[in-house]
């Protein structure tokens, strides 16, 4: 219980300083080009899938936003909504499985190139013939699968598809805790949606990639008039070059 005289100093206080007794706004905004500097209403970084679940639901029972973000490196700002919860899915980072007869690793949503990477290469050390990742984006490594895949992005080969081309399936939850396999043979449109859908279909929570045989390769660089290009282009694949960058 307050005094008379502590009541009177905290409503003073409360009259000429109100931001001390603020909760502390969130900002946050993306890595690269800063121009998306957003507040969110909370930051809440989950753990398990079931936490994941637990946030959806809770949010979609207020009726309030949701955004969800990766490693924030999308610089149009899709990441992010003003005054919504905002979910960090980097802490989702476990590889969930690993079948080494298809080809198949499935894993948390959270996961960054390099620690997916470093797994699959650890368990098949012992391997004459390994499996790898078809692509990824270029210039960082520090991309999350779940971003990578509402992005639907594109590496340097030079004839591949973009990345839905390497997803065999994924999880999605939506505002119902549902939990949904998406897949060319199930929920299919859903499948096609989420890829590419920046967010706005559900919440990635596993992604099952398929990976491709592992191959030594001859890296070729050459200076070639700016012209050239396209039609050098063409000669590489041509040529049956797998990949290419300028
Ligand atoms: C240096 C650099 C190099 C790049 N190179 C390439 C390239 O070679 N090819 C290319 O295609 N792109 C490239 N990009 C773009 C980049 O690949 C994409 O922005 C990618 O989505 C970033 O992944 P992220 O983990 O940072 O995702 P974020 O930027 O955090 O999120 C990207 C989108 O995915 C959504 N999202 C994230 N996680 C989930 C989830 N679990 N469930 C549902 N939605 C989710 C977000 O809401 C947002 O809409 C590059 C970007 C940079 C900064």
């Amino acid at each position: 219980m307050l005094t008379r005289r502590e009541f009177i100093r905290t409503a003073a206080l409360f009259a000429l300083a109100p931001h001390i007794f603020a909760e502390p706004e969130i900002w946050v905004n993306d890595v690269h080009s800063q121009l998306n500097h957003t507040r969110v209403r909370d930051l809440l970084r989950p753990r398990t899938s079931d936490e994941l679940a637990e946030i959806v639901h809770s949010a979609s029972r207020k009726g309030l936003p949701i955004s969800v973000s990766g490693c924030r490196h999308s610089m149009g700002g899709q990441q992010f909504a003003t005054d919504s919860i905002c979910i960090d899915t980097r802490s989702l980072d476990r590889v969930i499985s690993f079948d080494q007869e298809r080809g198949l690793i499935e894993a948390e949503a959270g996961i960054q190139w390099s620690k997916l990477i470093r797994t699959y290469l650890h368990a098949q050390a012992d391997k004459a013939k390994q499996w790898g990742i078809a692509q990824k984006q270029t210039g960082a490594d520090t991309f999350t699968l779940g971003g990578s895949l509402s992005s639907n992005v594109h590496g340097r080969g030079l004839a591949m598809k973009p990345l839905i081309s390497n997803i065999e399936s994924f999880t999605l939850i939506n505002a119902d805790r549902k939990s949904i396999r998406c897949s060319r043979d199930e929920n299919n449109e859903l499948f096609r949606l989420a890829t590419g859908g920046y967010g706005l279909f559900g919440l990635i929570d596993s992604v099952t990639l398929r990976l491709v045989p592992r191959q030594k390769l001859r890296r070729e660089v050459e200076i070639i008039r700016a012209d050239d290009l396209p039609k050098r282009f063409e000669e590489r694949i041509a040529q049956k070059f797998l990949y290419g960058d300028f």
